[in-house]
């Protein structure tokens, strides 16, 4: 079924490929005798395909309808959250004094939207404990590389420039280490493998004297779905070290409104409001990854932060802060998501936002209960938090692999998992169903990988291998893709 339009699905060639029409969408004259006044050569023509209005509509919402998306059907991607965006934070956002405003406007006359940032920063420092709060940062990443240049900031400026290394379990995130690295630090690993955690004891040995350390990063819960129990004692040594806790907050939609991670320790966390607060992530996007931190580290947070001051409220420049490292990002940050996310906040309220993460623990936990039969668990002794991790072992030995069941999710309508990841965990199957999901659709899913077990231990290996069978492509060569791309057919 590949490579042909079928039913009303279509099969679209690139721009690049469209039979050339011989003309373009408008019909203005070629101008006559024109010179260029300013002595420039002219610019030859690159070759634009010449299409008209209709075939470029065409174009773009034929591709648009290839998407999957969490409003199309079960998205248990994890370490992503991809719960549901409540269509009130929609509403609220396109109130024209929110939407219409624009950033180079006169303080005086956007109070309500410094209050709305205002208000937002304190629920953001109630819900962590971390008071100290910048809204700026534009996706988690950019809410790490804030997090460990504000601790390096408190470091120069208190004489401990001279600290140059980063602890962080092997299972982190990418963006972890690589954050570390951006920003001159050296990564000393902590190793988790056994017990998927990081334990005191293995923290010690990484910590050694801990004189050169400036500081650990760490998710809690981590990226094994499990909740870091000895993490608060770690920190405790951290401290006394002299080093400061940057908790990765990804995760934080296992404990919002349950736990404050300042209570475990932590100095520095960003919170995902993509993922933990609802606003659109991925396409729908764009990301907001606002960081939090604890009094000490308040002075040394980028600008501009909101304030309040007897005029009304303001953003801070660095004229206000000079021990700030200074300024990330243009402005003051995702605005139309700040809105998305109180509006989230308060409609839930305290008690709504507790039951959030009790309710998305509940789902991973009913998954993994009825899934760790049939497929192995490896830490699957232990109560997981808001996504359970499963393994390729046991269908393995029959020649099916991971690859091979997201495949088959595929082929039955269901985005896959997380995908090997974390990667100290061979075949890992990271599965977050979010507390936004039904009973139906979950029930749904464990019959799919259920069937799947069966497939596998019935001998069905070659159709499992074939999975996707009825999507527009079948199995890419992702590497060649990823290496070679080939963006347009005139290359
Ligand atoms: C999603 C995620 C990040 C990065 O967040 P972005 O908003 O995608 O930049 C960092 N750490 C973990 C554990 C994550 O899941």
């Amino acid at each position: 079924m590949t490579n042909k339009s079928y039913a009303l699905n279509y099969e679209e060639p690139l721009l690049w490929e469209h039979r050339v029409s011989d003309g373009c969408g408008v019909d203005l004259p070629v101008p006559k005798n024109t010179a260029l006044k300013t002595g420039q050569t002219a610019r030859e023509t690159i070759g634009w395909p010449k299409l008209k209005e209709p075939q470029i509509v065409k174009h773009f919402v034929r591709h648009s309808t290839k998407n999957f998306s969490i409003d199309h059907g079960f998205f248990p991607l994890g370490s992503c959250t991809m719960k549901h965006n409540p269509r009130l934070n929609e509403k609220v956002a396109r109130l024209s004094g929110f939407a219409n405003i624009h950033p180079l406007q006169p303080e005086s006359s956007v109070q309500g939207a410094l209050e709305l940032m205002f208000d937002l920063q304190n629920w953001l420092g109630e819900l962590t404990g971390l008071s100290g709060v910048c809204l700026s940062p534009a996706a988690g990443a950019h809410g790490e590389l804030a997090g460990l240049m504000t601790i390096r900031r408190a470091h120069e400026l208190n004489g401990q420039g001279h600290r140059k290394i980063i602890l962080c379990p092997d299972s982190a995130h990418g963006t972890n280490p690589a954050t570390a690295a951006m920003c001159g630090y050296e990564l000393r690993v902590i190793p988790t493998k056994e017990t998927g955690c990081v334990t005191l004891e293995n923290f010690k040995e990484a910590l050694g004297d801990g004189k050169d350390v400036a500081g650990m990063m760490v998710t809690n819960p981590n990226t094994c779905g499990l909740f870091e129990t000895e993490i608060a004692e770690c920190a405790k040594l951290l401290h006394a070290a002299g080093g400061y806790f940057y908790c990765d907050g990804a995760n934080f939609n296992a404990l919002v409104g349950k736990v404050r991670p300042a209570d475990f320790g932590v100095d520095v966390m960003h919170i995902n409001l993509h993922k933990t607060f609802s606003t659109p992530h991925g396409g729908g996007g764009p990301g907001s990854g606002p960081i939090c931190v604890a009094d000490s580290l308040k002075d040394y947070l980028p600008v501009p932060c909101v304030i309040k001051t007897n005029a009304g409220f303001k953003l801070e420049t660095i004229e206000d802060r000079p021990s700030s490292f200074g300024r990330l990002k243009g402005f003051q940050g995702q605005f139309g998501m700040f809105v998305r996310a109180l509006t989230y906040m308060m409609s839930h309220g305290k008690d709504g936002l507790k039951q959030v993460s009790e309710d998305a623990v509940l789902s991973a936990n009913y998954i993994l209960s009825k899934l760790k039969g049939e497929y192995h668990a490896p830490f699957g002794d232990k109560t997981c938090m808001h996504e359970c991790l499963l393994t390729d072992k046991l269908q393995k030995e029959q020649g099916v692999t991971t690859l091979d069941i997201a495949k088959t999710l595929i082929e039955n309508g269901i985005h896959p998992m997380t995908v090997y990841f974390p990667l100290v965990v061979q075949g890992a199957m990271l599965i977050e169903p979010t507390e936004t999901e039904s009973k139906e659709a979950i029930d749904g899913f464990i019959d799919v990988m259920k069937q799947i077990a069966k497939d596998t231990a019935d001998g069905k290996t070659e159709e499992l291998h074939a999975n996707p069978q009825t999507t527009p492509r079948r199995r890419l060569d992702e590497v060649k893709a990823a290496r070679q791309p080939i963006l347009s057919a005139k290359v």
